[in-house]
Parts: C-alpha cells; structure tokens; sequence
C-alpha cells in the first residue's frame, strides 16, 4: 500500500469521497512532489496532483503514482469542474488552510460539493515512519552528535552564544544537512532559563550551564538534540537541577514502547522534578514528534492522549528552569520499537565539564 493508498483509507470512517491536501509538507509525504505550489485530491480511485507550469516537469519526474495536472497558479480554478455528478463530500485541511483560501475555495467548487474540515488525516499517518524514514532521521541525529563532539572540542567559554550558533549550523551545512530544523538555541547562564532563548551577542562565562538545542534538516527530516553543559565548577542549586532532570530524562526514556499514552510517559517525568520541589519550573510538555515537520505528531503532554505506537519519533525533553538563575534540558530523540526504543542521540548525558 502506497502512503495515499492509506490516506484513503481512512475516508470512509470520515464519510469523506475526497480529501483535499494543501499543506505542502503533506503534499510532499503523500506524492514525493517537492515543488513550492502544489496540492492533492485523494479519492478512493483518484490520485490527482496539481501544479502550475514552473513545477509540471519536476512533479512529473518526482510523483509516480500521482496523475499530475498543469493548472493555473492559483490551482483552486481547476477545481471548478471535473467532479462526479451528485453530492460529494470532500475533507479540507482546517489545521492549516487559512480562511481567506478557505472561501476561495467555496466560491471556486460546484454547489453539491460540501467543504468539511478534516484536518490530521495524513498527520495521523505521518506519525508512524517507515523503516526509510528513521534511517533518515538517523543520520540527521548523527550529524548533530558529529557536531556536539566538535563543540566539546572547540569549548564555549569566551565565545559568544550567537558565534556558537552560527558555527554549529556552519557545521552541520559542511556535514550535508540541508539547514537546520529550527532557530538553534545556545544559553548560558541566566538565558538558559528562557526554554525558547535566543542566542545573545555576549560571552559565555566560566562557571554556569549552557543549554545547546538544534537539529539538523537531512533530505525533508529532521532532528532534535538537547545538552546543557557547565563551563566549570557549579554552584550547588544548578548541580542538583542537572541531577534531577537527568533522573527524569532517563525515567521517562525508559517507558517509551508501543501502549502508554503520551501524557503517561509525560507523567513520570514530572513526577521526579515535582517531588524535588521544581514541579513549576517545568512548565513545557515533555517531548513531541519529530519527521518532516519538527514538531508533529504524537506529543508527549500533559494533555496527550494519544498511545504511543511502533514507528513513532517523538523527544524526550524534561526541563528545569530557575528565572534570573539558568536552567537544564536534556533531550534524546528516540524511536518506539516493537519492543521498547531506539534511542538516536548518543551524545553523552554525563554532566559535561567544558572549557
Ligand atoms: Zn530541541
Ligand atoms: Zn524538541
């Protein structure tokens, strides 16, 4: 079975006839296409991609089993005819389509044609991977462990948080990463207790902990990796943050495997910062999906009820941060196995002493 082939599979249970995909990250999963203005009807026999002229030849070369259509620039014009004769119902992506397309789109379809919001359909596929896709994911992770190894290397002290940032993303650019998976964060200090910090035009200092999270883009994948490190001797409250979160970081990677539920495993991580009075400085969810998209589906979250399965990528990524102090994370990027996990990260978790 194709990706699309089990895309539509999942229409009846919807009493969809049609999904129509125009989330380009879904586009790219369903039909291989790679184009920059592209979208996709799924039917039960119709496999159709449309795209204006700049990117026919490409999609032609690209998509296989996708007939792919030349359209006008604004693609939603031919969607104005060629639809079977009776009421049909047809999926919209809700989760992304904005509503000035949204009633382009109304105007633009024949009046039996019913616009019904069914977002996730494809990310609900896309959340478990194919053995190609974690190879892939893999090697992303891989290059983000070449370049901790060259950081450890180099040091951080005297360095600013933004020249460390540049480089590291030089370097994964050198090793064949596309780019990055997301702005990288490098945080010393008291900006290490912002969980989404910014990289500062200042020296990092001796004595205090640096949190370093980036991912590189490899072939449409991406990857996630969290260390914090100390620049030397720590004081005693930092030192027993780093204790704690590694206790829960491994806690919580121990549980990965296929049937608990994403806030279960959330849960376990808590529950060791809680019970060392930090419950309030970990005020994010505990890891995410990582594929295509850098976050996606599942989530592990205080609210997510979503039960792991084999196949899935998800971070395990538990936090403490001290405000005006700093904080630690340490995040892995991990597989669920038939039986349990592969964990993808393999830089080491030790405190890390570095110059
Ligand atoms: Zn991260
Ligand atoms: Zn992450």
């Amino acid at each position: 079975m194709t990706r699309a082939d089990r895309v539509a599979g999942r229409l009846p249970e919807h009493e969809l006839d049609y999904l129509l995909v125009t989330d380009l990250v879904n586009v790219r999963y369903m039909t291989g296409f790679t184009g920059t203005n592209g979208l996709a009807l799924v039917g039960r026999n119709t496999r159709r991609l449309l795209t204006d002229f700049r990117y026919v030849e490409r999609a032609r070369s690209e998509v296989s089993d996708f007939d792919v259509l030349p359209a006008p620039q604004e693609l939603r014009s031919a969607l104005a005819v060629g639809w079977p004769r009776r009421n049909l119902r047809v999926g919209f992506e809700d989760q992304s389509l904005s509503v000035r397309r949204h009633a382009e789109l109304r105007e633009t379809l024949p009046k039996r044609v019913e616009l019904v919001a069914a977002g996730g359909l494809v990310e609900a596929e896309r959340a478990v991977k194919e053995p190609a896709e974690v190879a892939t994911i893999r090697a992303a992770a891989a290059l983000v462990d070449e370049v901790y190894a060259l950081l450890l290397e180099r040091g951080l002290v005297g360095r600013t948080e933004r020249e460390v940032a540049q480089s590291l993303e030089r370097e994964l650019r050198v090793r064949g990463a596309a780019g990055t998976s997301f702005d990288s964060i490098v945080a010393a200090g008291e900006n290490g207790a912002l969980p989404h910090a910014t990289p500062r035009d200042v020296p990092i200092p001796e004595g205090t902990l640096v949190t370093l999270d980036f991912g590189a883009r490899l072939d449409g994948y991406c990857s996630d990796c969290t260390r914090t490190w100390a620049t030397g001797a720590l004081p005693d409250d930092l030192e027993m943050i780093y204790e704690t979160v590694l206790r829960a970081q491994k806690a919580a990677l121990d549980a990965v495997r296929p049937g608990p539920e994403g806030r279960e495993i959330d849960a376990i991580a808590r529950k060791v910062i809680t019970a060392a009075g930090h419950g309030d400085h970990f005020g994010h969810g505990l890891g995410h999906g990582v594929g295509m998209d850098i976050h996606e589906a599942p989530r592990l979250a205080r609210t997510a009820e979503a039960r792991l399965e084999a196949g899935n990528v998800v971070t395990v990524e538990p936090g403490i941060y001290l405000p005006g102090r700093g904080g630690v994370r340490i995040e892995d990027l991990v597989v669920v196995t038939e039986d349990g996990r592969d964990v993808l990260s393999s830089t080491s978790k030790a405190l890390t002493v570095v110059g």
